[in-house]
């Protein structure tokens, strides 16, 4: 049965920093998704704020939220079958020494906090992912 998802995807500062994009989206592709849309911006403080705000209470939501604005990010649609959990699986975990080989955050996270990549962690979320990033 058909399952055709979309989730958001971030190429982090880290990444796009050493020009990684176009090898991150090759990589996208390869494994199946579409890109419907994309753009490159920089985002300020506060919308890093409001984009991270579940994670508010944890320690290191101030450091996440500089970074996240620190520079330019690549924002995606990705579109596939089952795409979270597809493009969750094809990021690795969020520590890329503990990624599995093959996973983008094992080839290009430097660390926990630059680890190249941001995924959408449910449907739910990836609705108001891609809403909060695309809504015009
Ligand atoms: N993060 C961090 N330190 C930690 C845990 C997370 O800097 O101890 C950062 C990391 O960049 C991660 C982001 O916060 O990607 C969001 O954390 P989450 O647990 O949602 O990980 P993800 O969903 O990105 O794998
Ligand atoms: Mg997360």
């Amino acid at each position: 049965m058909s399952n055709l998802e979309q989730t958001l995807s971030i190429i982090k500062p880290d990444a796009v920093e050493r020009n990684l994009q176009d090898e991150i989206k090759k990589k996208f592709v390869e494994n199946g998704f579409s890109i419907k849309d994309e753009k490159k911006i920089q985002i300020s403080k506060n919308e890093a704020e409001e984009f991270y705000k579940v994670h508010q209470s944890k320690p290191f939501y101030g450091e996440l939220c500089n970074y996240l604005s620190s520079g330019p990010i690549v924002v995606m649609i990705l579109e596939k079958e089952n795409a979270v959990i597809e493009n969750r699986k094809l990021m690795g975990a969020t520590d890329p020494s503990k990624a599995e080989n093959g996973t983008l955050r094992k080839m290009y996270g430097i660390s926990i906090d630059k680890n190249s990549v941001h995924g959408s962690d449910s449907l739910d979320n990836a609705k108001i992912e891609i809403e909060f990033f695309f809504k015009n």
